[in-house]
């Protein structure tokens, strides 16, 4: 019998960019369903709290301050995990910004900066976790973007970060297929957190704004961070035991809906 229960008890989760948005979301998903949380992000003064909060709520969880795009501090981030919980099962990569201009006039430096975090952020830490999931299963979900497929004017950082991490997928997902640990990666649509109002809380955003928003979605609404996680608890649960090296869109229909009808 399958176990379709999506209960997580006695195994740990490492989730990136925890402080805010579909971060935040799937840590709190995660230790609802029984995990050890670790919650990781730049941001140590919003994420003490949050891991305090989601103990509050009776979950296990613990923040540890990481840079993705530094190798060094994500390799203290995996041996803290051990060190707390002496082993490590799931890793959420999902930390990720976003910033634009046409690519001629961004400067270098931004432009690597984003590679960066989204892209080489993402190989640093299933780097240093994968040798602690070898032979005793674990499964790496990674964060794409609908913008990998279709993009806006003035997003070639973020669109080649984000399509660059379905090959990296496919290609640990190779790599670890005989060694008992799933990848799989996730393109969210249009999603209710900062990154989507540029920076801004919904609240702040003009109804006008939010209006369009919605409507360009087939659902014909901007989704929740909460819906997100449920896909990625999804993806880490037994009930993908099958799924490996796949992409799960869930993006309300965006990219099935053509933007003109001429
Ligand atoms: P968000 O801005 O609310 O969250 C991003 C988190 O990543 C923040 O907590 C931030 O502090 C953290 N972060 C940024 N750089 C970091 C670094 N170098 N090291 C560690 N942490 C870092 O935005 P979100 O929408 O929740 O974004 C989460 C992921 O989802 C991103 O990868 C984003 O590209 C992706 N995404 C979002 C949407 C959307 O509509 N919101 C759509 C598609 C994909």
């Amino acid at each position: 019998m399958v176990d379709l229960s999506m209960r997580f008890d006695g195994q740990v989760a490492i989730v990136t960019g925890a402080t805010s948005g579909i971060g935040l979301a799937t840590a709190r998903l995660f230790a609802a369903r029984g995990a050890a949380v670790v919650l990781t992000d730049r941001r140590a003064s919003l994420g003490e709290p949050a891991a305090a909060a989601i103990d509050a709520d009776g979950g296990i969880a613990r923040f540890v301050a990481a840079d993705v795009s530094d190798p060094a501090q994500v390799d203290h981030l995996v041996e803290e995990t051990l060190r707390y919980y002496g082993r490590t099962d799931i890793l959420f990569n999902n930390a990720g910004i976003s910033s634009g201009g046409r690519f001629w006039e961004q400067p270098i430096d931004e432009w690597e900066r984003i590679i960066r975090i989204n892209l080489l952020g993402h190989y640093y830490c299933a780097r240093a976790v994968a040798p602690h999931m070898l032979d005793r299963g674990g499964a790496i979900i990674n964060m794409s973007s609908v913008l990998a497929y279709a993009t806006l004017q003035g997003l070639t950082a973020y669109t080649a970060s984000k399509a660059g991490i379905i090959g990296l997928t496919r290609a640990m997902a190779l790599d670890l297929a005989d060694r008992g640990v799933r990848v799989n990666c996730i393109v969210p649509g249009s999603i209710d957190t900062p990154m989507m109002w540029e920076g801004k809380d919904r609240s702040e955003v003009p109804l006008t704004i939010q209006q369009e928003a919605a409507e360009a979605v087939p659902l014909g609404r901007v989704a929740s961070p909460d819906e997100i996680a449920t896909a990625v608890v999804f993806l880490a649960s037994p009930a993908a035991a099958l799924i490996t090296g796949a992409v799960l869109i869930a993006d309300g229909g965006l990219l099935a809906k053509i933007a003109t009808k001429y």
